[in-house]
């Protein structure tokens, strides 16, 4: 082969896109990866998942150590936020997981090439290096993991200071005293949560009549009200019209949903949060004949084929939830299906977790989903108020939910909101790709006092028998 031809050339460095080549790399094939941010890592490293659980973390440590202790017998005098650290903490994460990712695609011998990577036909990719002049890679496959960028609204223009997507709130120089989030999704929920542990008033205006649309409706219902307790304002069935930014702050104009009076609210910052959109701006898709949805994604069939057979896409720059974990699952379903062995991914099984405290974890399908597909199923609930170890860390806020079918007892679905939910929803899941049953779930040993007894707890209600309520 030539220094220029490979077995597979990714574009994109996301987490679809970096763990494909890493899997490709592992199963034998030379391969590159055109990328260019000058981090590897996406959006999910560089301004997505990790700067933001960085910030969550922190500020949840300073809102414990701010309101949080003293009901625990520990006194701390006044509690004072250095948000430049903070901000810096954050940075340095990156840094770190960036590099890390440097650090794997040198273990595994893949080309990294930085620059703006372009379709040039069924084998070809163009890139226009980020120093000047180009490259051509030659691939006998090539996949396509250009990811998502934040979705914007009409009349409401983005300059990352007063009026930010989730790039600019990961960066706001100080604490808003208002900020007003437009849509009540994982964006808005915890980047509003992050500033207002650290003091901004947040309202959260979404065009629906609930929040995290999706996610089962009760578990909704009781996100909505912690967050209330913690000082967030809803506006819901709400939707914004205009948006102007000032030197003191932004005016939004909104209105019911429905359409009636306009209304003026004043925020010092906005924060827009409406979803995310596929990004395939100057990739030559029409020009190699790749189609697209109606939605703007690379459309592929059950093997991630584009209409062009040897062009590939994943992530979510395709159909399905923009998560992480389900581009970086069909990165290595790709890579093994190109390599001939059975790459699969389960789409029935992907949880969803909102890192707010508490946390809101979802698997499978919801209540609402089973209603509406006339599936009958039984449900088994336990709160965390009732368990001990809950209460000894001052966590009693949320439960579990756990739908079974109602013959068969299979796990179809289960919902959370509570402590660190986000790890125990792995439980569930785990039990859903086995097949496996509530009662399985409640037969397994669970170690006391672990807050994982309260999925158990669940799981026995779902038979009638949960112990301890
Ligand atoms: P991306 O991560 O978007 O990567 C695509 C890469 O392709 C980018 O680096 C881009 O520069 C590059 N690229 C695009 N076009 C070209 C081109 N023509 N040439 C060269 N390079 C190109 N998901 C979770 O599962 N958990 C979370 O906690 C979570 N938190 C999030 C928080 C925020 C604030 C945001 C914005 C997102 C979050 N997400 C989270 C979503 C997650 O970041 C995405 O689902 C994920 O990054 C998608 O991976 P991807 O590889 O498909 O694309
Ligand atoms: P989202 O889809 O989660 O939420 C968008 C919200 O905006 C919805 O509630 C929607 O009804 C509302 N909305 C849409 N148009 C509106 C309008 N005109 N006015 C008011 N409300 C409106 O999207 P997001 O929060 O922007 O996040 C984008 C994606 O990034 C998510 O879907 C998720 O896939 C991913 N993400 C995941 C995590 C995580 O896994 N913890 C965190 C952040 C982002």
């Amino acid at each position: 082969m030539s220094d220029d031809s490979f077995d597979v050339v990714v574009i994109g460095a996301g987490p679809g896109g970096y763990v494909c080549a890493i899997r490709a790399a592992q199963l034998g094939m030379r391969v590159a990866c055109v990328e260019s941010r000058k981090t590897l890592g996406g959006t999910c490293l560089n301004v997505g998942c990790i700067p933001s659980k960085a910030l969550l973390h922190s500020s949840e440590a300073f809102a414990h150590a701010a309101h949080g202790l003293e009901t625990l017998g520990v006194k701390t005098g006044k509690v004072t936020l250095d948000l430049k650290r903070m901000l810096a903490h954050k940075d340095g994460i990156v840094e770190q997981t960036t590099k890390g990712v440097d650090y794997l695609f040198k273990k595994n011998k893949i080309e990294r090439v930085l620059g703006k990577g372009r379709l040039a036909g069924l084998d070809t990719v163009h890139v226009d290096l980020e120093g000047g002049g180009t490259r051509i890679l030659k691939a006998k496959r090539i996949v396509l993991a250009t990811g998502s960028v934040p979705a914007g609204l009409p009349n409401v223009p983005i300059d990352e200071e007063r009026i930010v997507t989730s790039t600019g709130a990961l960066a706001l120089a100080e604490v808003p005293e208002t900020l007003i989030v437009i849509g009540g999704g994982y964006i808005g929920l915890e980047m509003g949560s992050v500033w207002a542990r650290l003091g901004s008033k947040v309202t959260v205006v979404e065009f629906l009549d609930r929040i995290v649309p999706g996610m089962d409706g009760e578990v909704a219902k009781a996100f909505q009200r912690v967050l209330q307790k913690q000082g967030f304002e809803f506006r819901l069935g709400t939707k914004v019209t205009g948006a102007k930014a000032g030197k003191d702050g932004v005016s939004l104009t909104v209105e019911a949903a429905a359409g009636g009076k306009a209304e003026t609210l004043k925020a010092a910052v906005v924060l827009v949060a409406v979803g995310r959109k596929p990004y395939t701006d100057g990739l030559g898709l029409a020009e190699a004949g790749v189609k697209l949805d109606k939605q703007g994604r690379i459309e592929v069939n059950e093997h991630y084929q584009t209409a062009v057979p040897s062009i590939l896409a994943i992530g979510d720059c395709i159909k399905g939830p923009m998560l992480a974990h389900k581009a970086s699952d069909e990165g290595v379903a790709v890579a093994e299906l190109i390599a001939g062995q059975a790459g699969h991914v389960n789409y029935d099984v992907i949880p969803g977790v909102v890192y707010t405290w508490p946390e809101v974890a979802s698997v499978g399908k919801t209540e609402e989903e089973l209603k509406a597909a006339g599936i009958a199923y039984k449900v088994g609930k336990f709160p965390f108020s009732a368990h001990a170890r809950a209460r000894a860390s001052g966590n009693t806020e949320g439960f579990v939910k756990v739908l079974a079918d109602a013959a068969t007892d299979r796990v179809l679905g289960a919902h959370m909101i509570g402590p660190d939910v986000g790890t125990m929803i792995v439980e569930a899941a785990t039990v859903m790709e086995f097949g496996g049953s509530a009662e399985d779930i409640a037969r397994i040993c669970h170690p006391h006092p672990t807050l994982t007894e309260v999925v158990r707890e669940a799981a026995l209600a779902v038979g009638g028998g949960a112990i301890h309520i």
